[in-house]
């Protein structure tokens, strides 16, 4: 079954008189649980692709599926419920740095309800998942590039999201770590059908 779907998809950023089509009618259709990687040079439009996926971005014209949904047409209210089945993870990490990978973890769960003790339980999981069960009381400065990307992920996975998107997760690291991150995310996609993008 397709995930996501792009017909015709046109984004252009305009400054003053200059526009700049980045995505120039973009069709493409995305199966679920695949493993898809986005190549191109610098400014060729990724990023604007991938934020377009979840309508962090607003295309000019085209449609935009997801799980069979036209996202261009949903009301907030229901775009906000199918928003939730993305994740995303960053270049620069996006930890808060004031709590611990735990508190990082569980900073989402506690956001939708759910209890402290259930969301405790399931971020030391997601601890176990991405490798660093020791880490549960470090801060965000206490870690190196790679367990602050692990992070990231076990945050992302948290509201069980059926697709997760990678802008540049690996830009900022080292090609070592950048193998690992990859590996991770792999075993994510294999192990839990979670479509990686
Ligand atoms: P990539 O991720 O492939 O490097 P981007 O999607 O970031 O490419 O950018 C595509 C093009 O759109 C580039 O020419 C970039 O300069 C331009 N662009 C991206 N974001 C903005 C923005 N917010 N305002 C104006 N131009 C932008």
């Amino acid at each position: 079954m397709s995930i996501v779907k792009f017909e015709n998809v046109t984004r252009i950023y305009t400054s003053g008189e200059h526009e700049l089509k980045a995505l120039d009618k973009v069709s493409f259709t995305l199966d679920e649980g695949k493993f898809v990687v986005i190549l191109g040079p610098s400014g060729a439009g990724k990023s604007t692709l991938v934020r377009c996926i979840n309508l962090l971005e607003r295309p000019e014209s085209g449609q935009i599926l997801f799980d069979g949904q036209n996202l261009m047409t949903l009301s907030p209210k229901k775009l906000r419920m199918q928003r939730r089945k993305i994740s995303m993870i960053f270049q620069g990490f996006n930890l808060l740095e004031q709590r611990t990978a735990l508190d990082n973890i569980r900073f989402p769960l506690e956001l939708a309800g759910i209890s402290r003790k259930q969301a405790k339980e399931k971020a030391l999981q997601l601890l176990e998942t991405v490798g660093l069960p020791d880490k549960a009381n470090a801060y965000p400065v206490q870690l190196s590039g790679g367990q602050k990307q692990r992070i990231a992920i076990a945050r992302a996975l948290a509201m069980e999201p059926e697709v997760l998107l990678c802008d540049e997760a690996t830009s900022a690291l080292d090609p070592q770590t950048t193998d690992s991150i990859l590996k991770l995310l792999q075993k994510i996609n294999k192990e839990r059908g979670i479509t990686v993008i």
